[in-house]
């Protein structure tokens, strides 16, 4: 058997390597268009800033090691240009000897990946303008940085790439401007949990500063530097820009080979990766997945589905029908000090998905507050309010944020549940966790919610509650913690003087609770209750609604 696989890195490399540990017999063809093979792409930032100071710690294998290894014939700087399904070949244009030759195949597997989309903006060809995709891109970008003179960049585009590389140009000594168009940065991110990296940042006062809801209208280049100007007239004046606005498949090469693609160019796979056309698979970042969540198709370009693909597509090859179930879309980023992940749905992914759904917001600690070094994490939580079922997390927050959130894509995938949040038996001593592990205090919180023993608000009611005189803010934190800030017309009793209070209040009324988080607005829930009072918990806690409200009035 002869396997030929198009694109060596996450997904094409992965394939080769789990194909000979299954064939010693087969013939195994890489063809990688670039220089390298099996390089890190998700460590490109970084070598860009200077925290991985070498090309070479980026190359995982190379074509001399692939072949002592594994026996697969790799070919670097060799692009497939054509397909003949019918003949099973492929056209390939050797770029070192600058030939054409015709390979055959028995099997074929794309894994051609995605580029960077550049969007239709005026003067994008100026040579200080870069994408980011392979580890030619990161090395032109390093090599630039360091020319001298170079101080100030524009990234364009406020998601993962766009984010982790302006935090190495910063680290690189460069002052950066985010460009984005939504209204915040890191999409799968839902607006109230990304404000808290908005918060983080002007405190931090790092050099970056922040143009959402914004877009470059056009680049003018200038003797010693660009322009860009945006839609909301500002200029910014830059000695380089990245173009960090998403990634489209590059799957043309398989459409000339009548491959069947769906909406932005994915190539369509069934669950054993196969395309329509005979003999040929495809994986990675060219292909659509299933939603795993939802069950609806979907693009999620991640390495580990990449890996996970390349696999399951070398499986059914040798005869193994593992499958592919979908892409849940766990993801992490690291921004400075910071760690923002997701799993699973956001808010707007579960109401167009039509689930009934619910959310909750934990503001909590790393591990116990009396052991040194605790650090804070906002968890918010999106559940099914009928069965209590997990259908995504998001956190920001310090240390620990990466393994919460590891645990919620464990739920999210094994259609857990509130209560099994609770049940789930964590590791547990002072420096690592709490005996109330976070993910379990969420499974009580929202079981809390479902079995009606807390009724919840959110930030963006406050303006409507304020304005109904038959409602009462209730702030219920210490003096000191009111002299910091509180919202417009609320009432202070604080948590400890509340049953003192009760024959004050008017039983006529409606309160909605507040604290700092969220939790000593939950006992005062519990003692108004059970007092005979209406009432409501602010979720998320004043810290929420001032970092929410204070990113807004920006
Ligand atoms: P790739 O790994 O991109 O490989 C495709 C290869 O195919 C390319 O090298 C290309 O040159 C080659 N090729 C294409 N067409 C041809 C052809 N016709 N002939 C020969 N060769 C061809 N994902 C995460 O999950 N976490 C991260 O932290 C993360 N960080 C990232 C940071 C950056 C800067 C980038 C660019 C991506 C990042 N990703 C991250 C995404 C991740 O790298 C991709 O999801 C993954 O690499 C996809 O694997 P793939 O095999 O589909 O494509």
């Amino acid at each position: 058997m002869k396997v030929v696989i198009i694109g060596g890195v996450a997904g094409g490399a992965t394939a080769a390597a789990r194909l000979r540990r299954l064939n010693d017999k087969a013939e195994i063809l890489l063809l990688e268009r670039g220089k390298h093979i099996s390089y890190a792409n998700c460590g490109l930032p970084y070598y860009i800033g200077g925290e991985i100071p070498s090309q070479s710690g980026l190359i995982v294998q190379t074509p001399e090691r692939f072949k002592e290894r594994f026996n697969i014939d790799v070919r670097v700087m060799s692009e497939a240009v054509e397909i003949h399904p019918s003949l099973r070949t492929v056209l390939v244009r050797d770029y070192a000897k600058n030939a054409e030759y015709w390979e055959t195949y028995d099997e074929l597997i794309l894994s051609p990946g995605a580029e960077p989309v550049k969007p239709p903006i005026p003067g994008t060809g100026d040579k200080r303008i870069f994408t980011l995709r392979s580890l030619s891109d990161a090395v032109k970008i390093r090599e630039y940085i360091l020319t001298p003179g170079v101080k100030r960049a524009v990234v364009v585009g406020g998601g993962f790439i766009g984010v982790e590389t302006a935090e190495n140009l910063v680290r690189a000594g460069l002052k950066v401007s985010i460009v984005e168009m939504g209204d915040h940065l890191i999409p799968p991110l839902d607006y109230d949990v990304a404000a808290e990296i908005h918060a983080y940042l002007k405190n931090k006062s790092y050099s970056i500063d922040l143009h959402l809801n914004t877009a470059v209208k056009a680049f003018y280049s200038r003797e010693g530097g660009i322009s860009a100007e945006l839609t909301d007239g500002k200029i910014l004046e830059a000695d380089m820009a990245i173009l960090a606005a998403g990634v489209i498949p590059d799957t043309s090469l398989a459409e000339s080979a009548g491959v069947e693609r769906g909406g932005r160019g994915v190539i369509l796979v069934d669950e054993h990766m196969r395309t329509n056309v005979p003999h040929i698979y495809a994986v990675g970042d060219a292909v659509e997945v299933k939603n795993a969540v939802t069950g609806q198709p979907a693009y999620i370009p991640l390495a580990g589905p990449a890996n996970k693909q390349g696999r399951i597509a070398a499986d059914n090859i040798c005869g193994i029908r593992s499958a592919y179930k979908g892409t849940q879309g766990s993801s992490i980023l690291k921004f400075f000090d910071i760690t923002a992940a997701s799993t699973g749905l956001n808010e707007r992914a579960a109401a167009s998905a039509g689930f009934d759904y619910d959310k909750t917001y934990i503001r909590t600690y790393s591990h116990a507050t009396y052991y040194p070094g605790a650090e804070q994490m906002l968890i918010k939580t999106v559940f099914e309010k009928k069965t209590g079922r997990i259908l995504g997390a998001q956190i920001v927050g310090g240390s620990g944020v990466d393994k919460r959130c590891d645990l919620f894509a464990v739920a999210v995938r094994a259609k857990m549940t509130a209560q099994d949040l609770t049940e789930m038996e964590l590791c547990y001593a002072p420096p690592f966790s709490s005996a109330k592990d976070p993910v379990n205090i969420t499974g009580y919180a929202i079981e809390n919610i479902l079995t009606g023993k807390v009724r919840q608000f959110h930030w963006n009611q406050i303006p409507a509650i304020s304005a109904d005189e038959n409602a009462v803010i209730l702030d219920v934190r210490t003096e000191a913690e009111r002299k910091q800030g509180f919202i417009a017309n609320s009432v202070h009793v604080p948590l400890d003087e509340l049953r003192e209070m009760l024959r004050k209040l008017d039983k006529s009324k409606a309160y909605y609770v507040h604290c700092r988080t969220g939790l000593r607005s939950y006992i005062a829930c519990r003692i108004l209750a059970k007092n005979g009072f209406d009432c409501y918990n602010l979720a998320g806690g004043y810290v929420l609604y001032e970092t929410v409200t204070s990113g807004l009035a920006q």
